[in-house]
């Protein structure tokens, strides 16, 4: 069956195929946090699904390049930093060390590149320039550069936005704004009284980048001028997505991004979870009550990622309940696996993995996946129960459920497995190859190493090795 996905550009499912013209690498692009306070478990429900798109492109054998953004420079930080009395630095690095702790509590990979705004500053500085060449943007009496959308014809089409509604030369300087107020927007804002010491110098005079330009420059850097995904919650979609397009696009007059995905919101009591409604948990606080990363990460990965998922205690109680089915059954067919008693039907043999990744090739089709699992732990819990499940078939649903297991970043919390030796051995003869610039063989031994059941992922200073 093929890959497909719901893209929010055509708004439609649409096949999935690579830009990588090998097929092999998938470039994917997350809107990261805002560094200014713990992030609540709705910004998290986004970064759980992107998780699980990841790690399904990696079960369905492709490489994938995953960066997220760390805005560490916005209205609000600066409203923080105000408030605090701390520096921009102290307060940023506090905030963007606790989001790394909160999504390694919830199973999260690490994306291999997290670029901060602030580190980016000339390069975003260039890119306005190359969008001033370009006719796009321009520098207003208020000192700040703003992105002309009347240039721009396919301005809105993102948002589905009614351009009739626009009046040439209206401008928002916020980064957020609703879709009624939609006019130029800002590229780079000019120092005001109220950023304290907060500036860079530019050729428009002391200021610091928008939000949305911020985006557009480091995920080129990183993924190159078109590339593969584009996610984030769909609060992100207008403006902040809108303007990336308009942004990238009007700078290369090429295609920015082949998907766009979108995650619905968490609501609490039919609103929307948000920090300005009052009405959010951090994971800190569900942490403090009980609960486990495991839990949560189930718990936010067991609705479709664009259905609306209600969040309550309730939902916590049941998703505890429903994995407390898993565990005893895991450790059941450890016990049967080891049974040597031949004597083996095919039933099992991978059929599992099979319905549940295939599930997942239709737009993360969480629900039926999740279904054809319970269905196959009722199924096979019955045999076990009359003594009619083989030792071998056991020993195939462990191997589906690991498969599974990893899929759904499940393991979190539980003790990871050990990688055996010869396994190490390839990494680290890997490691020298790609030092040794010897990409042919790096991937060779990348393959040898997932033959064995490993995916290795390549880190600043050395490599993880993780159970496919
Ligand atoms: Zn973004």
């Amino acid at each position: 069956m093929s890959l497909r996905f719901y893209n929010t550009l055509a708004r439609a499912e649409e096949e999935f195929l690579p830009l990588d013209p090998e097929g092999r690498r998938v470039r994917l692009y997350c809107c990261g946090p805002t560094v200014y306070d713990y992030a609540h478990i709705g910004n998290f429900r986004t970064f759980v699904f992107e998780d699980l798109l990841r790690r399904h492109l990696e079960a369905s054998g492709f490489e994938v390049l995953h960066v997220m953004n760390v805005t560490d420079v916005e209205d609000k930080i600066i409203r923080a930093v105000r408030e605090s009395g701390e520096t921009l630095q102290g307060l940023t690095r506090r905030y963007e060390k606790a989001f790394s702790e909160d999504m390694e509590t919830l199973g999260c990979l690490r994306p291999q590149v997290m670029p901060r705004a602030t580190e980016h500053v000339a390069e975003i500085i260039a890119f306005i320039q190359r969008l001033e060449r370009n006719g796009f943007a321009y520098q207003a009496a208020d000192g700040s550069v703003y992105f002309s959308i009347e240039k721009f014809p396919s301005y809105g089409r993102l948002a589905r936005l009614d351009r009739s509604q626009l009046k040439p030369g209206a401008r928002v300087s916020q980064d957020e704004h609703s879709r009624e107020a939609y006019g130029d927007f800002a590229l780079w804002k000019a120092h005001t009284e109220r950023d304290g010491s907060i500036f860079w110098e530019s050729p428009w005079g002391r200021g610091r980048p928008g939000w949305h330009i911020e985006c557009s420059c480091m995920s080129m850097k990183h993924l190159g001028e078109s590339f593969d995904f584009h996610c984030g919650g769909e609060d992100l979609v207008f403006p902040h997505h809108e303007d990336e397009i308009a942004q990238s696009e009007a700078a290369t007059g090429r295609p920015f991004v082949r998907f766009w995905l979108h995650s619905a919101h968490l609501m609490v009591n039919g609103q929307k979870m948000s920090k300005s409604a009052g009405n959010f948990f951090t994971l800190r606080d569900l942490l403090a009550r009980g609960y486990t990363g495991r839990e949560l990460r189930y718990a936010l990965i067991s609705v479709h990622y664009r259905l609306p998922l209600n969040f309550t205690m309730e939902h916590l109680d049941a998703t505890r309940q429903t994995l407390r089915r898993l565990d005893p059954w895991v450790e059941r067919l450890g016990e049967r696996a080891s049974a040597a008693d031949g004597g083996a039907r095919p039933e099992w043999s991978g059929a599992l993995w099979r319905a549940f990744h295939e599930s997942l090739d239709a737009d993360l089709n969480i629900s039926e996946a999740l279904g054809h699992l319970f269905e196959a732990v009722r199924a096979s819990n019955r045999q076990m129960d009359d003594h009619r499940l083989a030792g071998a078939e056991a020993t195939g649903l462990l191997s589906d459920w690991r498969k599974i297991e990893r899929a759904l970043g499940l393991s979190v919390g539980h003790l990871e497995e050990a990688p055996p030796d010869e396994v190490i051995a390839l990494a680290r003869e890997r490691d020298a190859a790609r030092k040794g610039r010897d990409w042919e063989h790096a991937d060779e031994l990348r393959a040898a190493i997932r033959a064995k059941g490993w995916v290795v992922q390549d880190l600043p200073g050395g490599h993880k090795l993780t159970r496919l």
